[in-house]
């Protein structure tokens, strides 16, 4: 018979830099996937140009105030979808029992109700957006179980670990180390970082991303998120957690075992590759990724981090450690210092001080639900724009 069934899929955050390269594998293989919804934020531009070209069921942009702008730039294309707007939207299209998978991308908090969303309703839930598991880690996958949701990590570290567990067994997982590599962002060997732009900082050397999760590489800060969720996804204490830096980012991660055994992923550093992975696990399809050229690759090199120039990679261990809920206020504290930076109101070595004045003066206890998660990234958002007027 037939080859294999299409698979409808929504991306939220489609126009980002995670959702475009999606929808790039997604396009290399029109018998297997289809749109059902696309979302944005603010760019109705670019959201309709995407419906036009993909086609999807729905589009929903995030913003309300845009939706009469998004219907005559559809009207203006022909583009037929039906059109929503709003974070309920959202949170609608990313359950509607018409998808079978859902890619979450979109950056930030503002991710965690859509994302919690697929999950509970079980969901293929392909995770880019990181932050939902930071803020919300314990709710998260306990979302994930009742839904019966399959979670398919879409960053690079955690879709290698995921590729190095499989087929290992639970017994075996009990005393493996997981190791994350991190390129070490663009100022791995910059002296005065005080002097830092937004464009220098949002130029990644390996990868080119979303000006936030760049400002977030550059700050080493991106690892410490990463070093979260990967407890939270795997299910591993932060003591067997370690971060190495990597500057090829060819090897995307890797897994240790009592015996010495250490498993790799590696690869050209491409997203395509672990979004198509997500996409078609347990099957493995074309990514349009460069095949990996040993030959031409010269060497791969390994160095420790350096706490002192980079310390947000210490306050992320730090919080993982204290527990309570501050992962949620690490997040919101870099968000809104990010954003100030991307917006020329913070040098960047005010980003680290701010975080941590952040975390110093709100120790909220664990959230017991997501009301409570909402609250303490309102709270903390609150401390930190205290913070940084402060600093001003
Ligand atoms: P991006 O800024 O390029 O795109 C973000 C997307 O989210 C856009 O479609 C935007 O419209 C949408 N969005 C932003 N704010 C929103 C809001 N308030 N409500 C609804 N939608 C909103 O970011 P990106 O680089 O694609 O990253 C997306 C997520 O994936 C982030 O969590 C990031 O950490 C993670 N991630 C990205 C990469 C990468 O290579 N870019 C790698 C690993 C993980
Ligand atoms: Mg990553």
């Amino acid at each position: 018979m037939g080859g294999p069934v299409t698979q409808a899929v929504t991306i939220l955050g489609a126009t980002g830099s995670i959702g475009t390269s999606a929808l790039d594998v997604i396009e290399r293989h029109p018998d297997r996937y289809r749109a059902h919804a696309l979302t944005a934020h603010s760019n109705v531009e670019a959201l309709a140009d995407l419906a036009q070209r993909i086609r999807p069921d729905v589009v929903v942009i995030g913003d309300p105030a845009l939706e009469d702008r998004l219907r005559s730039a559809m009207r203006a294309r022909g583009a037929r979808a039906e059109v929503a707007a709003g974070a309920r939207a959202l949170v609608e299209v990313a359950g509607a029992p018409e998808a079978d998978a859902v890619l979450a991308a979109i950056v930030g908090a503002a991710g965690l109700m859509p994302t919690l969303a697929a999950a509970e309703a079980g969901k293929r839930l392909m995770l880019a957006n990181k932050e939902a598991v930071v803020c919300a880690g314990a709710l998260l996958m306990a979302a994930v179980r009742r839904g019966g949701a399959t979670l398919l990590p879409v960053d690079s570290e955690h879709n290698a670990i995921h590729q190095c567990l499989a087929g290992v067994r639970a017994v075996e997982r009990d005393g493996a180390r997981l190791v994350l590599t991190a390129s070490g962002g663009p100022f791995r060997d910059r002296r005065d970082l005080d002097s830092v732009t937004p464009q220098e900082a949002c130029a990644h050397p390996n990868w080119v991303m979303g000006r936030k999760i760049s400002v977030d590489s550059a700050t080493l800060m991106n690892k410490g998120l990463e070093v979260i969720e990967a407890s939270w996804l795997f299910g591993i204490p932060v003591e067997r957690i370690e971060v190495v830096i990597h500057p090829q980012s060819v090897v995307h991660s890797m897994v240790e075992f009592p015996d010495g055994s250490v498993l790799a992923q590696m690869g050209t550093p491409d997203m395509r590759t672990p979004l198509a992975y997500a996409l078609a696990w347990p099957e493995r399809i074309a990514s349009g990724a460069q095949r990996l050229d040993f030959a031409r690759l010269g060497g791969l090199t390994f160095e420790a981090p350096d706490h002192r120039r980079f310390p947000c990679l210490g306050f992320a261990f730090d919080a993982l450690r204290h527990g309570r809920g501050a992962s949620a206020v690490l997040n919101a504290a870099n968000e809104v210092a990010v954003q100030a930076f991307l917006e020329g109101r913070l040098r960047f070595t005010d980003i680290a001080p701010t975080i941590e004045r952040v975390l110093e003066s709100y120790d909220p206890p664990e959230p017991a639900g997501i009301d409570e998660v909402l609250e303490i990234d309102r709270r903390a958002r609150g401390h930190a724009a205290n913070a940084l007027a402060l600093r001003a």
